[in-house]
C-alpha cells in the first residue's frame, strides 16, 4: 500500500517529509512522464494544497518566487526587465498547457540539463530556499543542481522558494533557445544573458548556457571580457571570439558536440544583442519578456 497526502500547511508537509520516503508532486509535468508505463510505487506528497507557496513576493533583501509558482504566473507577473529572460524562457517551456501546470521550482528539482529555467535563473544569481523540520537553508542555484537529475535536496527537504537577491534585479535580460523545431521542443542549446550598463558601457554581465553540459554553466571568462565594452555589436564580437571553456557538450540524437558548441556561441552573441535593449540605466522598462527580433546575425 502506498500513501497519498495533500497537506494544506507547510508544517504538516514538513512533518510528513521528516517521517517517510515521499516523492513530491507539484505540476506533475515531469513527475508523470518519468513514470513511463511503470506503476507508481512510492508514497506521494502532493504540494498543491500549500497555497502560501504560490506567487512572487518582495522582501528587503530579495524577490521570492514561491515553489508553486507556475510558468504562466511568471508570464502574468509585473516584473523588472531583468526578468525578461525568465519570461522568454517561460514562453518556451512546452505548450501553454504545460506552462499552466508546470512550476519553476519543479523545473529546477527535476535537474534536466535541458531545463529552460536554469540559465535565466543563474543570470539572476538565484538561490533556492530548502526547508525541513530541521530548519531552513539557502543554497546558490549553482550549488543546488549537482548533475544530470541530481540535486542537493535532502530526503526530508522541500524547496519552498527561489530567491533573487535585490542587486541581481538590475539591468535587462534576454533568453534564446535552439531546438530542432520552433515550438514544443527540447533545447539543443539555450542561453540567457543579463546586462547592467552605465552611460552605454557594460558595468556587469551575467551569461549562462544550458544543454551544453550536465548542468547549465555561467560563462565567467566572457562575463569579465564584456565589462567596459559599449552596448552593441562589440558584445557579439566578444562572444564570437570567446573560447567557451566552461561548456562540455555531448553528442546525442539532437546534435553533435561540435554543432552544440557553435550553436551556443552564435546564441550567446544574439542573446547579448537582444539584452542590450533597456540595459542602459536602471533597466526597469520591461518589454514584458516579449520575444525580441534577433534575426540580425551577430557576425
Ligand atoms: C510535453 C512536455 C513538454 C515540456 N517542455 C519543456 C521545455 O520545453 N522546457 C523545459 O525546461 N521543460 C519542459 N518540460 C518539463 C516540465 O514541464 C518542466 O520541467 C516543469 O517546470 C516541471 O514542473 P512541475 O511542477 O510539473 O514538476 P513535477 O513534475 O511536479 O516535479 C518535477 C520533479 O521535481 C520534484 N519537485 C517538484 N516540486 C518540488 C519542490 N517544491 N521541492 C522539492 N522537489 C520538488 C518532484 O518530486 C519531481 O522529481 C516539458 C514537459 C512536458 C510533459
Amino acid at each position: 500500500m502506498y500513501r497519498y497526502a495533500k497537506p494544506t500547511s507547510l508544517n504538516d508537509a514538513l512533518a510528513l517529509l521528516g517521517n517517510g520516503d515521499w516523492k513530491l508532486l507539484a505540476g506533475g509535468t515531469d513527475f508523470y512522464p518519468a513514470l513511463g508505463s511503470k506503476p507508481l510505487r512510492q508514497d506521494v506528497l502532493d504540494i498543491n494544497g500549500l497555497d502560501d507557496l504560490r506567487g512572487i513576493s518582495t522582501t528587503d533583501s530579495h524577490m521570492l518566487i514561491g515553489a508553486r509558482t507556475t510558468w504562466t504566473d511568471i508570464l502574468r507577473a509585473e516584473l523588472p526587465s531583468s526578468f525578461d529572460g525568465l519570461k522568454q524562457a517561460a514562453r518556451e517551456v512546452g505548450s501553454v498547457q504545460i506552462q499552466y501546470c508546470g512550476t519553476v521550482a519543479g523545473n529546477l528539482c527535476n535537474a534536466s540539463p535541458a531545463a529552460d529555467g536554469v540559465p535565466p535563473l543563474l543570470t539572476l544569481d538565484a538561490e533556492v530556499e530548502l526547508r525541513s523540520m530541521r530548519g531552513c537553508r539557502a543554497l546558490p542555484l549553482s550549488d543546488f543542481i549537482l548533475g544530470n537529475r541530481k540535486t542537493a535536496l535532502a530526503q526530508d527537504e522541500l524547496l519552498t522558494g527561489i530567491r533573487i537577491p535585490k542587486p541581481a534585479t538590475n539591468g535587462a535580460s534576454a533568453f534564446l533557445k535552439l531546438g530542432a523545431r520552433r515550438y514544443l521542443v527540447i533545447s539543443i542549446a539555450m542561453v540567457a544573458a543579463r546586462l547592467v550598463a552605465d552611460e552605454g558601457k557594460i558595468r556587469s554581465a551575467a551569461v549562462a548556457v544550458g544543454s551544453c553540459s550536465a548542468v547549465a554553466q555561467r560563462l565567467s571568462t566572457l562575463e569579465h571580457a564584456l565589462i567596459g565594452l559599449p552596448l552593441g555589436p562589440a558584445l557579439a564580437e566578444a562572444a564570437m571570439a570567446a573560447k567557451l571553456d566552461e561548456l562540455s557538450p555531448i553528442d546525442d540524437v539532437r546534435g553533435s558536440a561540435d554543432y552544440r558548441r557553435e550553436a551556443a556561441r552564435e546564441l550567446v552573441a544574439r542573446t547579448l544583442l537582444a539584452a542590450c535593449d533597456g540595459a542602459n540605466g536602471h533597466g526597469n522598462a520591461s518589454s514584458g519578456g516579449k520575444p525580441v527580433d534577433v534575426r540580425k546575425t551577430a557576425a
